[in-house]
């Protein structure tokens, strides 16, 4: 069978095939330069495992307090060495990033400190955990305060605001990388170094952390390279490589991993506990792939950009400005066309893609929301989905891909559905 049979086995017709090819000729020097990031990246993680001298033993599970558990130490190492810091704490008892967060802010956070983001609005989960949104056990209950410069009106730092709320208490700033579900851009690594230099000139003492969230191995440095203290990520985005099925890293100094250990565990326990129950094959090997899979999913993104930028919708980042996440904003303008683009995605899917996706009123959010996710590992994001509110501007976030060919199929479904809506008409 012909490839376009495939495809139209899998329910992309023929027109919608040819205009997808059509976009993809002139992405092949784009994709290029990914693929050679992810070899760059791919020697960076193969290294660190040569160098740890990772052996099957590593991949033993372990019970109980997990004492001298070798997998989970040496996994640890191979972090370090992968982020370029001191120490890592890599465990599958962090349960998501926001827990990641949570940990690296309260261990290195103290009553009467100051925290700050020079970026804007955090994460909207970590509203809770600072305490903007008013929540039990938040930062602020603990007497820790918060403050914020917002970003210029272009997205860019305001270093006069920054340099204003930097103060005596100022411990600790927290820096997030990607855009998260914001419409402002993500930062590139450079970029963030500059933010960091800059406040570390004003007070070299102050500790930084960076939200690495998304961000893993789409650049070949990481903000560990350019002074942060910290660098924060979940294990089911980028660096678990679509098989780990849980947890979170902190990669860092050995003074701020150190007491995020004791506040994971508890004080005078710290790294030494937290057994492995069997996961370190896939951690290991979810590392492994991640360079790749990362890839793969920049990848569908700059597709999915240049497919609907060239029919008219607005997409963040655009179809051909540098990408420093794997997020991929599409401004779709209605309800009918978001839930059309999130089914197209849904069907695409090795999992569950016969279920059909409903916009609802899910917990903590102020309008319906529609998400599509048909993902071997519940809420990954590093397989591919795609998710929004249902109010203005009516654009869905989308994001991952475990193989790049998937990630096509799954915007080609997309355009499919868009289509057969009678809600986008390819041009001729
Ligand atoms: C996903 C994400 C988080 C939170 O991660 P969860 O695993 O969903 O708790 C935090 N910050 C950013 C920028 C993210 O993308």
């Amino acid at each position: 069978m012909e490839l376009n049979a495939m495809y139209g086995q899998l329910g992309v017709s023929p027109a919608v095939y040819a205009f997808g090819e059509k976009i993809l000729t002139d992405l092949r020097e784009r994709f290029d330069a990914i693929d050679q990031v992810a070899e760059y990246n791919q020697a960076k993680v193969l290294h660190a495992m040569q160098k740890n001298r990772v052996n099957a033993t590593h991949f033993a599970a372990t019970t109980g307090y997990g004492y001298d558990d070798e997998g989970r130490d040496n996994l640890e190492r191979v972090y370090a060495d992968v982020f370029h810091t001191e120490a890592a704490l890599v465990r599958p008892q962090i349960t998501c990033g926001t827990h990641a967060l949570a940990v690296a802010l309260s261990a290195n956070l103290l009553p009467g400190d100051e925290l700050l983001s020079p970026v804007g609005a955090p994460y909207d989960t970590l509203e809770e955990v600072i305490g903007i949104r008013p929540s039990k056990c938040s930062l602020k209950e603990y007497g820790v305060t918060y403050a914020q410069a917002d970003l210029k009106a272009d997205g860019t730092f305001d270093y006069d605001a920054i340099r204003e709320k930097i103060n005596e208490r100022t411990k600790l700033i927290t820096i997030q990388r990607s855009k998260g579900y914001a419409t402002r851009p993500t930062f590139s690594v450079t970029q963030i170094g500059e933010l960091i230099a800059f406040c570390k000139a004003i007070k070299p003492d102050v500790k930084i952390m960076v939200d690495n969230c998304y961000g893993e191995f789409v650049e070949t440095i990481e903000p560990s390279d350019m002074g942060a203290d910290m660098i924060v990520g979940s294990l089911i985005k980028n660096p678990g490589g679509g098989l780990a099925p849980i947890g979170g890293y902190i990669c860092g100094t050995k003074e701020c991993v150190e007491r995020c250990a004791y506040r994971l565990s508890a004080p005078g326990l710290g790294q030494e506990v937290g057994a492995n129950l069997g996961i370190m094959p896939s951690f290991y090997q979810g590392l492994f792939l991640s360079p790749t899979v990362v890839s793969g999913a920049l990848k569908g993104a700059i597709f999915a950009a240049n497919i609907y930028e060239k029919l008219g919708f607005a997409c963040v980042p655009n179809a051909t400005e540098s990408r420093h996440d794997i997020i991929q904003a599409v401004t779709l303008g209605s309800r009918e066309a978001m839930v059309a683009f999130c089914r197209g995605i849904q069907a695409a899917a090795p999992v569950d893609s016969y279920v059909t996706p409903e916009p609802w009123a899910m917990p903590g959010y102020d309008s319906d929301v529609i998400m599509a996710a048909g993902a071997f590992i519940q809420g990954s994001s590093i397989e591919l989905s795609a998710d929004g509110p249902i109010r203005e501007p009516y654009a869905v976030y989308f994001q991952g891909g475990l193989t790049w060919y998937h990630a096509k199929l799954g915007i080609l479904m997309s355009l499919q559905k868009l289509v057969e809506a009678g809600i986008v008409k390819l041009p001729e």
